[in-house]
């Protein structure tokens, strides 16, 4: 492949690199042995999955923030405000482009293995896994923020029974959460014990691992198994893409159809069935997380970015 074929994937990495570094700052104190408090204003305005060391996340993100919010009977208009504003501006470029989380199971699906794609009806019975995470979270703190306002006693035995999920809401469903919070606090009390019996201390612990460690395996064949199938934040997301005012559209005259083509549909990570899509806009029904590779990949030049 030439540069020009590369043209958007080669900045998307740079950026990627970049954000995983700037968001998880940590490794850069941890490797250089330097202080780099100063960067904390900037990483807090930022609506991130993962930077352990920003208060506004509560641990592990900005969906984890908003769940926390509900949980503690304070709605997030700002947040949520601030995130419906960059969705309609950017769509799920931040998906594409910036979250770790994103960028980690790009680099498993570049390994050079054969990628597979899930049976279509499978996939879009798949793709509301999500959505019912994010239900059934609602469902159980909304009734916990709720009584919190009206009745004390009532909330501190809701909230004492339901244990983990009242302190950290999409802490079982977060990777981020699993990655930069949870694993290394594993990995650490492992060394200190010097030997792996915390691992099997607790039944959730070693579900929580043996799960996430699956999904790692899983994205090296299946791209983007996580954002597709788990993530809150990307059903969150996915719900408002649609209203964004930038998204692909792709153009009749240009394109050739899947019977003489059909690359775009080949290279995308989310599976979207691009030449199903109304022409003039399309995001996959809020799937499509911007990556622009249909877009580069096209031999026809009949994918375009269009605002408005
Ligand atoms: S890669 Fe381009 S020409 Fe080929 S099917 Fe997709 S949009 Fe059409
Ligand atoms: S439709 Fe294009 S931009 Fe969207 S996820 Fe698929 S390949 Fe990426």
């Amino acid at each position: 492949m030439t540069l020009k074929e590369h043209r958007f994937s080669i900045p998307r990495r740079i950026v990627q690199f970049i954000s995983f570094v700037f968001i998880n700052y940590v490794i850069l104190e941890f490797i250089f042995s330097i202080n780099l408090n100063s960067l904390d204003p900037f990483v807090k305005a930022l609506p991130i999955l993962a930077a352990p060391e920003n208060p506004l996340s509560k641990g592990a993100g900005f969906a984890e923030y908003l769940f926390y919010s509900i949980a503690e009977g304070e709605f997030p208009f700002l947040l949520l405000g601030i995130l419906i504003l960059i969705i309609l501006f950017s769509n799920r470029f931040f998906c594409g482009w910036i979250c770790p989380i994103g960028t980690i199971q790009d680099v498993l699906s570049s390994f050079p293995t054969r990628k597979k794609k899930v049976n279509i009806e499978t996939h879009k019975t798949l793709l509301n896994l999500k959505y019912l995470i994010v239900i059934l979270l609602l469902f159980i703190i909304v009734p916990l923020g709720l009584t919190k306002i009206t009745d004390e006693a009532f909330y501190k035995d809701y909230k004492n029974a339901l244990g983990d999920i009242a302190r950290n809401p999409v802490g079982y469903f977060s990777l981020s959460e699993y990655l930069f919070v949870f694993f290394p606090q594993l990995v650490e009390e492992m060394f200190e014990k010097e030997n792996i019996e915390p691992l099997f201390t607790e039944f959730a612990v070693f579900v929580m691992f043996a799960f996430y460690l699956i999904v790692l395996i899983v994205a090296v064949y299946y791209p983007r198994v996580y954002c597709s199938y788990i993530c809150p934040f990307g059903a969150i997301c996915a719900a408002i893409s649609d209203y964004s005012f930038l998204k692909l559209s792709r153009n009749p005259v240009r394109c050739v159809g899947r019977a003489d083509c059909g690359i775009c549909e080949r290279v995308c990570p989310k599976q979207i069935r691009i030449l199903d899509e109304p022409f003039e806009f399309f995001t996959g029904n809020g799937e499509c997380n911007l990556c622009v590779k249909c877009m580069e990949s096209c031999p026809y030049n009949a994918i375009e970015l269009r605002f408005g």
